[in-house]
């Protein structure tokens, strides 16, 4: 690949990112703009990558062609090629091929029919707003409402109408995982923009917080990051859950709050638990949570979830979607709503695959298969499991890994745990670190960087990391 086109993935996955951390499986694949077939093309090393890039970014990188060029209807192809990790001139040839996987078929992801989705989502030219953080297909317009988040949605409207922090300031939501907080706090800043575009709103996760407030308390830069969170007219901040244990972070974070609140400015809060159970908060920081409006949201009711399937099917242009294949869905599918989002775009990838309509067989086709995989690789990958299948490969000690002991051997394996805990599970930096005998997260950034580095030029370890991947998979 020329270093061309390589440049222009750069470019393309920092803009897809817009100004937050690119995803390190954005970063490891090898993409290509396949012009002359309105293709981009993607090749990286694992199933899990391609799963992973699936299911995080698909959506973006089709927004982003759409806005490379509306005219054309773009595809997205995904190939795995277990060979690529290391340039493809400095294989070796596996020893032991079969502990290898093999090459994947290409996936053709469907063409989301772009153009008319554009229409109907109001796709933000590039451009038109960095650094807020908002997600525009987040509005109130894609929101279904029913009894389980009615209080949770109103209160959000009102909020965003008068967003002079007049009405409930701050306003909390709280509710399980996928369940649409994430969603009405985008809701909620895309509103007040379209009201007035020159609100200063800002969306930030309470991680992405501290680990501002931590590298400018090292860079002693303090002020310059206080100023950029306190001339907000409103700021929406999730997973608070997330200042738990976090002394220090909670400390500015009051003191930005309280800021913020003197001058009318507008606070809205999410989280995974409501005020009353985050017990490893401060008081006082806690009691402030309380002073405005608190509401819930809840698992929805399966009258909720057909909705919610229709209005996605029909985001997703699917022109036949019979009630009784939603109510199947709603049934199987209970947990919450990024699942149930979930189910329906594998169906939907399924039916385009196969060229079938989507019924009530192809449905229970798809969600079988599903259940298999979920029983074979679907189980989430602990730190801990990856701790110990590396500590094993390496004739050491789990607590080694977590110890202060560094010698250049104890290190390198430290660092492979590390990167191996970021590719592999959803943990945040802070809590890998925290995983690792208490850590900082640059520690980690830092870990994960050396080893991408190194894989790059050295094929034993390369290898060596796709070993251990499928053995803390398989384990
Ligand atoms: P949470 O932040 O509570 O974990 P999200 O807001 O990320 O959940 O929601 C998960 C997915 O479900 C998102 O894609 C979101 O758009 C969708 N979703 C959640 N609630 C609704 C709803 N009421 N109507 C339509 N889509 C929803
Ligand atoms: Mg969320």
């Amino acid at each position: 690949m020329s270093d061309e086109t390589r440049f222009q993935w750069d470019a393309m996955i920092a803009d897809v990112a817009g100004g937050n951390e690119i995803d390190p499986y954005l970063q490891q694949a090898q993409g290509e703009l396949r012009d002359d077939e309105s293709v981009l093309q993607l090749t990286v090393s694992s199933n899990w990558a391609k799963n992973a890039i699936e299911s995080r970014h698909v959506q973006k990188l089709h927004e982003w062609l759409h806005r490379y060029d509306p005219q054309r209807s773009w595809n997205i192809r995904i190939l795995v090629d277990t060979a690529y990790m290391p340039p493809p001139d400095t294989i070796d040839t596996p020893a032991d091929d079969d502990t290898l996987e093999m090459f994947d078929p290409p996936t053709e992801i469907a063409p989301q029919k772009v153009k008319r989705l554009a229409q109907r989502r109001q796709i933000v030219p590039l451009g038109a707003d960095t650094g807020s953080g908002l997600n525009p297909r987040y509005t109130f317009d894609s929101y279904v409402v029913g009894s389980s988040n009615r209080l949770a949605h109103a209160a959000a409207m009102g909020v965003a109408e008068s967003p002079d922090g007049s009405k409930f300031n701050p306003f909390f939501i709280y509710g399980g995982v996928g369940l649409g907080k994430t969603h009405l706090l985008h809701a909620i800043g895309n509103k007040t923009r379209e009201r007035n575009p020159n609100a200063r709103v800002l969306y930030v996760s309470a991680e992405t917080f501290t680990n501002d407030m931590v590298d400018a308390i090292r860079r002693q830069e303090t002020n310059h990051i206080r100023n950029k969170y306190r001339t907000m007219d409103v700021l929406l901040m999730d997973d608070i859950q997330f200042l738990q244990r976090k002394a220090q972070t909670q400390i500015e974070f009051f003191h930005t709050f309280n800021d913020l609140h003197n001058a009318n400015k507008q606070i809205v809060l999410a989280s995974d638990s409501s005020p009353h159970d985050m017990s490893e908060l401060e008081e006082r920081v806690k009691s402030r949570f309380m002073w405005g409006m608190v509401a819930s949201i809840d698992a929805p009711e399966v009258e909720t979830r057909i909705a919610i399937l229709q209005r996605k099917a029909d985001e997703l242009l699917i022109e036949e979607f019979p009630i009784e294949v939603a109510e199947y869905i709603a049934e199987q599918v209970t947990t919450n709503i990024r699942e149930l989002e979930g189910t329906l775009s594998t169906i939907y990838r399924y039916a385009e695959l196969q060229g079938r309509v989507i019924d009530a067989d192809l449905v229970r086709e798809v969600l079988k298969q599903d259940d298999a995989r979920m029983s074979e690789v679907g189980r989430p990958i602990s730190a801990a499991t990856i701790q110990r299948v590396v500590a094993d490969y390496y004739r050491m000690k789990v607590s080694d890994l977590k110890g202060k002991r560094r010698t250049k051997r104890l290190a390198q394996v430290r660092h492979i745990a590390m990167y191996l805990c970021r590719q592999m599970t959803d943990l945040s930096l802070v809590d890998i670190g925290q995983d690792f005998g208490g850590r900082d997260h640059s520690t980690v950034i830092n870990a994960c960087m050396k080893i991408e580095r190194e894989i790059d030029r050295d094929t034993k370890l390369a290898e060596i990391i796709v070993q251990l991947t499928r053995k803390a998979q398989n384990s």
